[in-house]
């Protein structure tokens, strides 16, 4: 949902990330600022190693280990999401909210317009609901393509 809310933001701006962590409550380490640009502009919904890989080309001497701290405190102050509970775990910025369907070949997560997969849901007697996630289920067409013998 990169482009849909049709402000996309200059990973270039340093500073601009900074006083956004700044008003999140999470101190602006050169390394915050450089995963938040990058979490921004990474196409689709990156992992933890698709990540550090990209990050490592700048900033050498970053551990993994680190990556996934500011990651966990990105999504901790609103910073990012990590849209889904499978393995690997995916993050992305929060920009706007939005489902997603999951293919359970291959992994890879797809957004959803918001509202797109219904947003009317059971819920327990005197439940105020704040939020709906859905996730869709499924297996994408390039998973289904290959399993399928050509005809
Ligand atoms: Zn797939
Ligand atoms: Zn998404």
């Amino acid at each position: 949902m990169k482009a849909a809310n049709g402000k996309a933001r200059s990973v270039a701006d340093a500073p601009a990330l900074g006083r956004e962590l700044t008003e999140h409550g999470l101190r602006a380490t050169r390394q915050r600022v450089a995963l938040l640009g990058l979490l921004r502009s990474f196409p689709g919904h990156p992992t933890v190693v698709d990540l550090h890989e990209s990050l490592l080309e700048r900033h050498g001497t970053l551990s993994r280990k680190t990556v996934y701290e500011i990651l966990d405190s990105f999504v901790r102050v609103g910073l990012a999401s990590c849209p889904t509970e499978g393995q690997p775990a995916r993050y992305e910025a929060n920009e706007m909210p939005h489902d997603h369907a999951r293919c359970r070949s291959c992994g890879r997560l797809f957004d959803l317009p918001p509202g797109a997969a219904g947003r009317r849901t059971a819920r327990p007697p005197g439940f105020r609901v704040e939020d709906v996630r859905v996730l869709v289920l499924g297996v994408c067409r390039d998973c289904d393509r290959t399993a399928r013998p050509k005809r």
